[in-house]
């Protein structure tokens, strides 16, 4: 199945569930615990997901005053902003791609502040607007090293959360129908991983912008046969695409590294720029967010424990070094660019020198400012200066 029957079949589904008294809608945050919900029979919604399309859209540019003129700050996560703004102007991208006029009402939502603390105020806007029953995982925060104390305390918390739902879906839970969605969602992610590592090969089969389109079910669609098989038939067609290509005729002259958050209203824009000038961003940290290599299906609640801690943006700085100097290496990477994203400090590491450290160790960086979805905090002409400048150099 294509991408886009994926994604509509995903919103058609999700919107049925909320019209339909017999099934149950969870709001989840982007790596919270998916497959706990779903193994607990909810259908799930992601509204990071939904602030990425106000962005790619930017339908964003109308709904973040919305939100800040209810006292939601421009200076906070513009996904949230954004997505609070929809809600509060009525409107949605849903519904022009996929005829869904509005995002599924939460009968539970459930964030995780393994990624930052903007998600636990996002959901609880929601959890008083529809009066609805909300959890959180607290996460231990910015790890050097992911120890057992932490995972004993997030399945004690895994664990709390499941004798909630289940009051919730007035039915025990099933131990083995978690150990399947976690096979499932261990599959995907693997498969994930592999495709992503096709761009190892020179010249790439795909940038960074092609994939933050192929990522829609990593996100939405963890722990099913649907991820699963999408990631199965997009690595054979990519792996085909690197068997046929691969020339040095083709290879492009530069490969660079993106980290940090796309921005989303401009993808378009920047993979031109890239193109024109003869590079491709070949890996990122972001699209390897979804990259959860310790799921096992025989130990389920502490190996779900361990990834969702270890994800790069809740470790330290002496780890996320080591990480981008090891993705610069895997893929033969040329120069690294951070952004830094005026309104997600969690996910801009430009600020406490790493690019500076990197460069010592003889990477090239440079920082340029922007947003994930704010288009205000995004200069065209000033971040176009800056990279081409920088990739003269490499
Ligand atoms: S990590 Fe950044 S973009 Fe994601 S929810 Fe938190 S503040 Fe928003």
């Amino acid at each position: 199945m294509d991408l886009k029957q994926i994604m509509q079949n995903y919103f058609l589904d999700l919107d049925a569930a909320a019209k339909d008294p017999d099934r149950k809608v969870a709001w989840c945050t982007s790596v919270g615990p998916a497959e706990i919900l779903r193994a607990m029979g909810f259908d799930v919604y992601f509204p990071e997901n939904h602030g990425a399309m106000l962005g790619a859209t930017r339908l964003c540019m109308e709904t973040i005053p919305v939100a800040n003129s209810k006292g939601y700050s421009p200076e906070i996560c513009s996904y949230l902003t954004s997505d609070i703004g929809a809600y509060l102007k009525n409107i949605t991208p849903l519904a022009k791609a996929y005829g869904v006029e509005d995002v599924p009402r939460p009968d539970v939502l459930v964030y995780n502040t393994n990624q930052c603390k903007d998600v636990m105020h996002w959901f609880e806007f929601y959890a008083r607007e529809f009066d609805a029953p909300i959890f959180g995982i607290h996460s231990p925060a910015h790890l050097p090293e992911v120890e057992p104390e932490h995972i004993a305390n997030v399945v004690a918390q895994f664990k709390q959360l499941i004798r909630s739902l289940e009051e919730i879906t007035q039915e025990k839970f099933d131990p083995k129908k978690l150990e399947r969605c976690l096979a499932l969602s261990s599959g995907a992610t693997s498969l994930w991983s592999e495709v992503l590592k096709t761009a190892i090969a020179d010249p790439s089969p795909f940038s960074f912008f092609d994939a933050t389109i192929f990522m829609g079910p990593i996100v939405v669609l963890r722990g099913t046969e649907i991820a699963r098989d999408y990631y199965r038939d997009l690595l054979m067609e990519l792996e085909q695409k690197v068997a046929t290509t691969r020339s040095r005729e083709n290879a492009v002259q530069k490969r660079v590294y993106w980290e940090g958050m796309p921005i989303w209203g401009r993808l378009r824009h920047l993979s031109e720029l890239f193109k024109r000038n003869d590079t491709c961003v070949v890996a990122s940290t972001y699209c390897n967010s979804w990259i959860f290599a310790d799921f096992d299906p025989h130990d389920p609640l502490p190996s779900m424990a361990l990834a969702y801690l270890q994800i790069f943006i809740n470790r330290n700085d002496t780890y996320k070094e080591k990480y981008i100097s090891d993705m610069v290496k895997m893929y033969s990477v040329d120069g690294v660019i951070f952004h830094a994203a005026k309104t997600c400090p969690n996910n801009s590491n430009s600020y406490y020198n790493l690019p500076g450290r990197l460069k010592r160790n003889g990477i090239p960086t440079i920082v340029i400012d922007g947003d994930l979805c704010d288009l205000r905090c995004f200069s065209d002409e000033q971040s176009t200066n800056v990279i081409e400048a920088f990739l003269e150099t490499l």
